[in-house]
């Protein structure tokens, strides 16, 4: 059975869709925008880089949970850590604005309750090592504001190692002893990893130094679209075997097409490589990437899950990709337990 938009949206009632990353925080500590006010849809082109994400078309969406992804320059000296909590901030005051709209989310169980509740669930993630500004004192304070993963690199090398391009890339230079400092304190915390924008050398590396599901939040294959951005199958089946996700990036450079279709090619790509339980959604949107056309916003993921099924994907299968797999990494690395013990907005 294909099911067509509207009931790829009825599906999305049923099951809980996650989606990995998006850069709405900054824009919400920048500019103010109202994650709160429906903003109007525009056409992808390079003026459409941002504005993508907000309650209204979350909801439209049937979007059970969204990760924001906070990221900083590439200077610590400028406050990296500062700029972090800022964006926390901010979703603290969306959240304090609609609380029967949007709630903190910690746990698989904690986006079921909010789900059953009709809120959307919002998960924090930070993008980029230089956050902890060389030291790894502050993760525990980030996690307990909601932070579930870490992303070690973005577009500059940092203390803990080098990206697969950008200021300081080094396809030679692995972790450092801090970044392994980072990805143990990480494990005690129950913090995940995200392994997007590492290099090959480094994405290794911290498989090796660590015992964790990974995720890869938001990127493409090379098997599909061969790009320094994109994972190659030996990076796909190291995080399968790890029991970890990998999001499917909604940007067409990375993708190597501009459709729908092309984010179901690098979706069923990882399921040839490594099997069901791996793929997942990382958009990007709000992160200066020009959506394909026909997933425009976020309120457009029921097209996604139409043209996943049109491709013979039963809705066991579109369950995990659309977000299972993900709750099952949130499941894997729990927060610990005086996390647990002090939940999000009460520590
Ligand atoms: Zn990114």
């Amino acid at each position: 059975m294909t099911l067509d938009p509207i009931d790829a949206r009825a599906l999305h009632d049923e099951v809980c869709v996650l989606d990995l990353h998006a850069d709405t925080a900054k824009l919400m500590d920048r500019t103010g925008y109202d994650l709160a006010v429906e903003h109007e849809r525009r056409l992808p082109s390079f003026l459409n880089y941002a504005g993508h994400v907000d309650l209204p078309r979350l909801r439209a969406g049937g979007v059970a949970g969204q990760f924001f992804g906070f990221w900083t320059v590439p200077y610590p000296e400028r406050g990296c850590a500062h700029s972090v909590h800022r964006q926390l901030d901010a979703i603290d005051r969306a959240i304090e604005a609609s609380p029967r709209e949007i709630t903190w989310a910690l746990t698989s169980a904690d986006v079921r309750a909010a789900k059953a509740r009709g809120q959307v669930a919002a998960l924090g993630g930070i993008e980029g090592g230089q956050a902890l500004e060389s030291s790894i004192d502050g993760i525990e304070g980030f996690a307990r504001r909601g932070v579930r993963y870490v992303g070690l690199l973005h577009f500059s090398a940092n203390a803990i190692g080098a990206p697969a391009k950008g200021r300081g890339a080094d396809p030679d230079r692995g972790l450092s002893p801090f970044g392994i400092e980072v990805v143990r304190e990480l494990e005690r915390t129950g913090v995940i990893v995200d392994l997007a924008h590492i290099n090959r050398r480094g994405f290794f590396d911290v498989l090796e130094h660590s015992t964790m599901a990974p995720l890869v939040t938001h990127t493409g294959v090379t098997g599909v679209h061969p790009h320094w951005r994109n994972l190659d199958d030996d990076q796909l089946r190291a995080v399968g075997a790890r029991g970890g996700a990998v999001g499917i990036i909604f940007a067409p450079r990375f993708l190597g097409g501009a459709g729908v279709e092309a984010v179901c090619d690098h979706l069923t790509h990882i399921i040839k490589v490594c099997g069901e339980d791996v793929p997942a959604l990382g958009s990007d949107f709000d992160g200066f990437v020009i959506p394909p056309v026909g997933l425009e916003d976020v309120a457009c993921m029921p097209n996604l899950t139409a043209a996943l099924s049109a491709r013979g994907l039963p809705v066991r299968v579109l369950e995990k990709i659309l977000g299972g797999n993900v709750l099952r990494v949130l499941d894997e690395v729990p927060p610990t337990s005086w996390l647990a013990a002090h939940p999000v907005g009460d520590a």
